[in-house]
């Protein structure tokens, strides 16, 4: 079959021929109908030797049609159409039981990892799913329209839950960063609070799309945004920020713009940290780096979804595209999210 492939440090990923994955004991294969790009795996590709082992073939968001059953795998049938939940965890522990299989404290030390961040991911024509609690029926829902919803739309949704009790009418919410995750999670924000959301971003066709999924103000992330926050609260500052960058200069932005007893969450990679304390944040402003999100969650997301509250834009691509989308997000300029379609 074919995959893409990141095989040499610094370089690009490749399209290549690799064996069919046959199922194991308890597995399930899918044969891949969509897979989406996310940021992260421009992480994954920035990091030095050995933080993953290569080659690895990419992709953490992925859907499927079930191919075939590894011995003993029971509860899907061969057709079902269903997305991959992919923050894999042990299955057994306090946190897993819970369905936050995304904070398992054991799946580092058994060697657990997701398909595309570690376990061969999803840009490829199969896929090879480890527990059948790791899918999620999506019934008459179009693979492509929704599987970034496994991580474009869980991730920010995971953050915004839990920061609800902060977001009531009358407060306001800033999203920085209007790419894959942040125009789902201005929808998200729109559909489950009552808070007036404001985007930021960096490029004018994102506060253009911004504007189109539901923000009420849509400003450039610049010098004047602080500023502009402010005067939007009447000085009080936003309640929530939710920083899909989580880069030196947007974490100053959520530092000062966030409201005494706010929260902020660092959802973006950027790799900047945030120093928190008197004379640093308001006071009893929370600070927190959320990953990814629960399985129950990603069930509440696709509710949302088919009730039409939010919706992903995607763009299409070809296997033998992914490099050339993975170039166009490193441009920044996908509208939305990339999706692989093999
Ligand atoms: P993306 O490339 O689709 O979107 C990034 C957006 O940020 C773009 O619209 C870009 O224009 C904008 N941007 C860049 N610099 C900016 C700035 N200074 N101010 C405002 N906006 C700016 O990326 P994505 O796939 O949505 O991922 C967003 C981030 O979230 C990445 O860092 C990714 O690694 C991370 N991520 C984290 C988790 C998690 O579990 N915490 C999960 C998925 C992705
Ligand atoms: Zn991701
Ligand atoms: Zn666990």
């Amino acid at each position: 079959m074919r995959a893409v492939q990141y095989r040499t440090i610094g370089a690009e990923p490749e399209v290549v021929e690799v064996p069919t994955p046959e199922p194991g004991p308890g597995q399930v294969r899918l044969k891949v109908t969509a897979a989406g790009l996310c940021h992260s795996d421009q992480f994954v590709m920035s990091l030095p030797e050995g933080a993953f082992p290569l080659p690895l073939t990419l992709g953490h968001e992925g859907a499927g049609v079930v191919d075939a059953l590894g011995d003993g795998a029971t509860g899907v049938s061969v057709g079902d159409s269903v997305l991959v939940y992919g923050a894999w965890g042990c299955g057994l522990c306090h946190a897993c039981a819970q369905g936050a299989e995304n904070y398992c404290p054991r799946a580092g030390s058994l060697g657990i990892q997701p398909p595309g961040l570690g376990a061969p991911g999803a840009l490829a024509e199969y896929l090879i799913v480890d527990d059948v609690r790791h899918l999620v029926p999506l019934g008459d829902l179009d693979p492509v329209a929704s599987v970034s919803l496994t991580d474009a739309g869980l991730t920010p949704y995971h953050a915004i839950v839990s920061s609800l009790p902060a977001l009531p009418a009358g407060s306001t919410a800033v999203v920085i960063g209007v790419g894959g995750l942040g125009h789902v999670a201005v929808q998200i924000l729109r559909a489950i609070t009552g808070a007036t959301v404001i985007a930021l971003d960096i490029s004018d066709d994102k506060l253009k799309l911004a504007r189109e999924v539901g923000a009420h103000r849509a400003l450039h992330s610049d010098e004047h945004a602080v500023e502009s926050i402010r005067s939007i609260t009447g000085g009080v500052g936003a309640q929530a920020v939710f920083d899909m960058v989580g880069s030196t200069p947007t974490l100053e932005i959520a530092r000062q713009s966030v409201a005494m007893n706010g929260v902020i969450q660092i959802v973006g990679i950027g790799g900047a940290v945030l120093p928190t304390g008197f004379f640093s944040t308001p006071y009893g402003a929370t600070v927190r780096a959320p990953y990814w999100g629960t399985r129950s969650e990603l069930i509440e997301v696709l509710d949302l979804a088919r009730s039409g509250a939010i919706h992903v834009e995607t763009e299409r691509y070809t296997l033998d595209q992914a490099p050339e989308a993975y170039r166009k997000m490193h441009e920044g300029t996908i509208r939305g999210r990339a999706v692989v379609v093999p």
